[in-house]
């Protein structure tokens, strides 16, 4: 009996320590008072052996790290130089905290609301609604194929290519919350337009000049850049090495050469670019490819490296201008050549002593854009779906309803406006980081992956919702270009498919993770003593920490979370979510560090299993966003079916992603046992209810301040110029108008009046004096709109090209295979 009682006191002790995470000297201390307290001599002596062993760091080294160390240097695989850069590259911020497995809330929700300045205010309400409104879809894709001159010169003139330019260089200083807001906005009228401006402020010269130019460099380009005297691209990608761009065969030679008359030390470059985003008409284009020096000119090193320069595109050699015509998207995007082209060295971004860093420079700059210019985009797309698509379906009725609120077509609705919400709050979120001074390399990858598989799934029901109407183009056809757009925000910036299977869970566990980056540099940049400290102190507190993520995972769930962490000052709505996101993290962690474990330098070609790690701590993050969104935004009731349907939607997300890792774990025992500690009451997690899916839809069919929150930032055209516009103005009335419809209905079926072949409606009831002149106007203006909205377009027989050739002197495209 005193056995059991020693056992169970053994047991909490346990709990309680593994539970709180205690460092090894309080477990120690813990079972020591327990040991001391039975009286038992030979446990005594044991115990202190013990504790010796495992609390002397000499000697705990000598028995076990060093053996361990051995191990891990011989099955850690060697890292390439450009995968280092890229591991290396950026921070980690709020996904260091999801995957400790023990977020802290608090700290997340002290985090200030990020907040746009009065000077970025009034440029979202000037030159960002001028240039809006300058935009006209169908003219720029069908008839052009190109911005208008006027709006080119307009997007130069206001500094739209030189938002990230600080103001010393005459650019405008914005932060990364408006530069998000701006691309977010444009996104909503024209993605030609967007795309044309966030490419100069993403990843390309502006941002390599600021991190890495020389002051001669910088104060020649920057003020040139940020007035649109120059046009920049950046060419990476070849037709050989897309997303495996390190592996750019394009080359430079160092080599004396003449330059302006003088001999110079410089480089002879060979390339060929495909794909580039305003190569066609860039007069600066940013150039990567791989540097030798066979005459060691510039160092002892023959092969320096991947190498950055800044090549006029008017230099001889240079071949420019061709286009690509990605799916009917006419931002300008194209290859261009080289071959021999001689340039003098401080072409190099950062001058000669930044030859061959081209890599790391990429790499230490890809976070901030990645952040920006996809989220963004993304999420003025699904605000632009969410208020047209809601309009449209209420607008639209068959079977004598508007179709939505037919069920099929309110879920897919109550989807679009849910995945809405929570898009926009991880588009805060993430520029709120940056703006911190993050470089957010995983959630940067999280937030561009994420927010354009959404986007796609909000254009997928959006277009179901259309109907033939999102089918055939035209200029009242307010979905159909973002539809056939949609895979170019999938392939860019990092292809989708790699995103989520190689970057997102591969750097984030090397990255995020508090202790595996340290024993990797222990066993690989390390030696002797010091690697064996730091690999001991490392691994020691690891293995704490799977016992501690292990336990809780098992406490929360057999507590089904009642136990896990909240923030202090959350809404008690929510504050379950939290519980549930606290469990899920501390799962996700056990789960990461045990298929770490089992599978080691392995998983990373186990793709399957990766990118469903990946998925987890992608849901943590989202569901993160969504529920600080809430706090910042004052808790508004009125958008919490939008926040119950998608956190649930994510948690059952989660625990879906789980078990499919769980089902194909390679080593099965191993499996067996996870699946008892993470799920041991079963998979609790369920789907949103139909009954939230309503609620969401009725956001997006209601006008309404909770509408007009979820679509905040976008550009609303006013007047009826447009179809845009047009199907605004026929939500209004058709709103407006439901009363007297409701009127007429009653009349027909109480049969006050006959409905008449040819004849509407409203005619026939104010015949019989059944609604007021004013009703009739009303009403005949509704029905006017009405039928402008379920309007389609056709064309002659050559889609009205001889008349565009006519009136633009736009030619017909002729191609030729790149
Ligand atoms: C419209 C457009 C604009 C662009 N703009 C620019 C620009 O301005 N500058 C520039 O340099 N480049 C630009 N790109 C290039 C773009 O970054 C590449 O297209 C992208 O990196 C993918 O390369 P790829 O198209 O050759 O596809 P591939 O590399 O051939 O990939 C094909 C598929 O394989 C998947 N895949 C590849 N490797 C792995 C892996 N290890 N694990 C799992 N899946 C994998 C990818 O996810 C993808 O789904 C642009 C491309 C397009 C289409």
């Amino acid at each position: 009996m005193v056995v059991l009682g020693y056992i169970l006191a053994a047991l909490a002790l346990f709990l309680v320590c593994a539970y709180f995470g205690a460092p090894l000297l309080w477990w120690t201390a813990a079972f020591a008072a327990l040991v001391a307290y039975t009286g038992n001599i030979p446990l005594i002596v044991f115990f202190a052996v013990l504790a010796v062993l495992v609390n002397v760091p000499l000697i705990r080294r000598k028995i076990l790290s060093d053996h361990v160390l051995a191990v891990y240097r011989r099955i850690l695989p060697d890292m390439s130089s450009t995968e280092k850069d890229a591991i290396d590259a950026g921070t980690v911020w709020w996904d260091a905290d999801l995957f400790s497995g023990r977020p802290d809330w608090n700290k997340l929700l002290a985090v200030p609301q990020p907040r746009l300045s009065a000077e970025e205010q009034a440029f979202l309400d000037g030159p960002v609604e001028e240039l809006c409104a300058l935009c006209n879809d169908w003219e720029i894709t069908h008839e052009r194929q190109d911005l208008p001159p006027h709006v080119w010169q307009f997007v130069k003139d206001k500094g739209f290519l030189g938002m990230i330019i600080p103001k010393q260089y005459g650019g405008l200083g914005f932060s990364a919350l408006a530069h998000s807001a701006v691309v977010m906005k444009l996104s909503t009228r024209s993605s030609t337009a967007a795309i044309s401006v966030m490419v100069p402020n993403s990843l390309g010269p502006a941002e390599l000049l600021l991190h890495y130019g020389t002051d001669e460099q910088k104060s020649h380009y920057l003020p040139r850049l940020a007035k649109g005297l120059e046009v920049p691209c950046f060419a990476l990608t070849s037709p050989e090495a897309g997303s495996d761009a390190a592996s750019i065969p394009d080359y430079g030679v160092v080599c004396k050469g003449t330059w302006q008359g003088k001999e110079v030390l410089g480089m002879r470059v060979t390339w060929d670019k495909r794909y580039i985003t305003l190569g066609p008409i860039a007069t600066l284009l940013g150039l990567a490819f791989r540097l030798y020096d066979p005459e060691k000119l510039l160092s002892e090193k023959e092969d320096l490296g991947i190498t950055c320069a800044l090549v006029p595109t008017g230099t001889p050699g240079v071949n420019i201008g061709r286009r690509h015509l990605p799916l009917n998207a006419v931002f300008q995007n194209g290859p261009n050549s080289g071959k021999d082209v001689f340039m003098p060295l401080d072409w190099i971004i950062g001058g000669p002593e930044y030859a061959g860093k081209g890599w790391m420079m990429l790499m230490g700059c890809l976070a901030a854009g990645r952040s920006i210019s996809l989220p963004s985009s993304s999420v003025g797309g699904a605000k632009a779906l969410t208020r047209y698509t809601g309009a449209y379906a209420r607008v639209r009725s068959q079977f004598k309803t508007p179709i939505g609120k037919l069920e099929g077509v309110e879920e897919a609705l109550g989807r679009i406006a849910a995945n809405c919400y929570v898009m926009d709050a991880t588009r805060l979120m993430t520029a709120g980081a940056v703006d911190l001074g993050e470089k957010p390399a995983v959630l940067s990858a999280i937030a561009k992956y994420h927010m354009t598989e959404r986007a796609r799934a909000c254009i997928n029901d959006a277009m179901d919702i259309a109907g033939g109407k999102g089918i055939c183009l035209g200029p009242n056809n307010w979905v159909g270009r973002g539809y056939q757009m949609t895979p170019i925000a999938i392939t860019v910036e990092g292809a989708n498919i790699l995103t989520r299977t190689l970057i997102i869970f591969g750097q984030g566990a090397i990255r995020c993770h508090p202790y595996v980056l340290r024993e990797m540099r222990a066993a690989k940049e390390m030696q002797g003593a010091e690697a064996a400290r730091e690999f001991d102190d490392a691994f020691t507190s690891h293995v704490g920490h799977v016992i501690s993520n292990g336990l809780r995972a098992w406490v929360h769930g057999i507590t089904s979370s009642r136990l896990a962490p909240t923030p202090r000052n959350a809404a008690p709505e929510t504050m379950h979510y939290y519980r549930f996101t606290s469990r899920l993290s501390a799962a996700f962690a056990f789960l990461a560090d045990m298929s770490m474990m089992a599978m080691g330098g392995a998983l990373k070609r186990k793709e399957k299993i990766s990118g469903r790690l990946g998925d987890v701590l992608s849901m943590l993050y989202l569901i993160s966003a969504t529920l600080k969104r809430y706090e910042d935004q004052g808790r508004n009731r009125e958008d919490l079916p939008l926040i119950r349907w998608a956190v649930r939607d994510m948690t059952y997300h989660a625990q879906h992603a789980i078990d499919q890792i769980l089902s194909n774990f390679p080593i099965k025992w191993m499996a067996t046992m996870l699946r008892w500690t993470i799920f041991p009451l079963g998979m609790s997690f369920r789907p949103p209810l139909d009954a939230r899916n309503h609620e969401c839809a009725a956001i997006a069919l209601e006008p309404g301040a909770a509408r007009d929150r979820l679509t905040a930032g976008m550009y609303v055209p006013k007047g009826e110029n447009d179809a845009t516009g047009i199907l605004e103005a026929a939500f209004v009335a058709t709103l407006a108008c439901e009363p007297i419809d409701e009127k007429l209905r009653k009349a027909v079926k109480k049969g006050k009046m006959v409905p008449r072949p040819g004849v509407d409606l409203g005619t026939i009831a104010r015949e019989k004096d059944l609604i007021s002149q004013e009703e009739f106007i009303q009403w005949s203006r509704k029905e006017a709109l009405r039928k402008q909205v379920i309007k389609v377009d056709d064309f002659p027989q050559d889609f009205s090209r001889s008349e565009i050739v006519q009136n633009l002197g736009v030619k017909p495209l002729s191609a030729k295979a790149a």
